[in-house]
């Protein structure tokens, strides 16, 4: 089915702001509280937050098999298990709708009051109902700086990492949308010489530039996910906020991993930009040496250019970017995630969602968390108020962004933002 949506052209009735990230091309899935507190499914065009329940309502979707109540929810589980043919076919009639020549909505005063909220009108929600969350370790840079800061500079990556994408399974209880504050944790941390471990509130709170990917339905339990085909079941992509109290983890983690210091809160982004929308963008990935087993054999344009940056705002005071980084440096591909996790015959469901970890490029300033912007402390950070950074501070927001830019285009996800609160003790 053509990307119809995607057509660089194309421009719409709706007037979008220079630098905005949702263009036409972009139309992403999110849910939202409208003013009337009804809940529904929608999507954006410029600062329009455009309800998708009330379009179906009104006949916008004639033609498309698609069941009354299906953006009357408050997930979009149920959606994305339509599958990627009704995506495919929602997102290309949404750009219909709003294309510029198109009059039918444009011209229609009492439909567009019905269906059009500005950005200050709406309250963004979680867009799924995540029931699985796995967090992978891809980036090489992020592996091996860590592998140094944690163990050993000789032998930062452990034998198995160019083989495996290795990941873990998160908490999905604790994922919250960005713009809701993040309370310091407590926890215990490394003992000192009297060989009592510490107790108290996390001293070194970092954050984990990643970007997560939302799966349909993909296979039954015992089935496993070919390579080719992985992609079919990735719906979109969010920004994603790993949190990481690193004295916790850096005590609790031998021998099963994380846990406590990382349990606690993870934030992403609202709007869900498909897969299809970052096809314009793709590119290749780092060279995989040597050659992953056959089953993790994809073919080329593995990864996608997505720029990301981190900016710290300390309170009443200016945002400083402390990190620019790109999606395209991981190593290994959403797609080889997709396929390692099921190959053992694990299922992986609608709205199942799988962090990249940490995405680290290749320079000092592309570094994607504190632990290795700083290197555990040793060169802080100096902010545009002159204060200094080793980790994140109590009141302290934390602000990512991601977008695309290829010929003009600019297509991206907003912000993922968080702010710290002070530990309740
Ligand atoms: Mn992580």
């Amino acid at each position: 089915m053509p990307l119809t949506a995607n057509d660089p052209t194309r421009k719409s009735w709706i007037d979008i702001p220079s630098h905005s990230h949702f263009p036409i091309q972009n139309i992403p899935f999110g849910v939202f509280l409208t003013r009337d507190d009804i809940i529904t499914i929608g999507t954006r065009i410029g600062d329009y937050a455009i309800d998708l329940g009330a379009l179906h309502q009104l006949g916008y979707f004639k033609g498309i098999d698609l069941t009354d109540d299906i953006f009357l929810q408050d997930t979009l589980n149920d959606f994305i298990s339509d599958g990627r043919k009704t995506w495919r076919l929602v997102r290309n009639r949404i750009s219909d709708i709003f294309l510029e020549d198109n009059p039918v909505l444009r011209d229609h005063a009492e439909h567009r009051k019905q269906v059009l909220f500005t950005m200050n009108e709406i309250e963004m929600q979680l867009p799924v109902t995540v029931y699985d969350y796995t967090d992978f370790y891809a980036s090489k840079e992020h592996a091996t700086n860590v592998g140094s800061l944690f163990r050993d500079p000789e032998n930062a990556l452990l034998p198995n990492w160019l083989h495996i994408p290795i990941g873990y399974h998160g908490r999905c209880s604790s994922i919250i949308p960005s713009g809701t504050p993040v309370r310091r944790p407590v926890g215990q941390s490394k003992p000192g010489e009297d060989g009592v471990p510490g107790f108290g509130p996390s001293k070194l709170l970092d954050f984990e530039l990643e970007m997560a990917f939302i799966t349909t339905d993909a296979n039954n339990l015992g089935q496993r996910v070919k390579i080719d085909e992985a992609e079919d079941y990735i719906f979109g992509l969010v920004l994603f906020n790993d949190w990481s109290a690193r004295d916790l983890q850096a005590w609790e983690y031998v021998p099963l991993g994380p846990f406590l210091g990382k349990n606690f809160a993870s934030t992403i982004s609202p709007w869900i930009v498909t897969l299809d929308a970052l096809e314009p963008f793709r590119t290749s990935g780092p060279e995989q040496i040597p050659t992953p087993l056959p089953y993790l054999q994809q073919g080329s344009n593995m990864n996608i250019d997505i720029k990301l940056q981190v900016g710290i705002q300390p309170e009443n005071a200016e945002e400083t970017i402390v990190s620019r980084s790109n999606f395209k440096y991981m190593y290994w591909s959403m797609a080889q995630q997709l396929t390692h996790h099921t190959v053992n015959g694990c299922n992986v469901r609608s709205g199942d969602m799988m962090g990249s970890g940490t995405i680290s490029g290749p320079t000092k300033d592309s570094y994607g968390s504190m632990l290795e912007l700083s290197w555990r402390g040793q060169n802080p950070i100096t902010l545009k108020d002159g204060s200094q950074r080793k980790f994140i501070n109590d009141h302290d927001t934390v602000i990512m962004r991601a977008y695309c830019e290829k010929d003009g285009l600019r297509l991206g996800f907003g912000k993922c933002t968080g702010k710290i609160l002070p530990a309740r003790e």
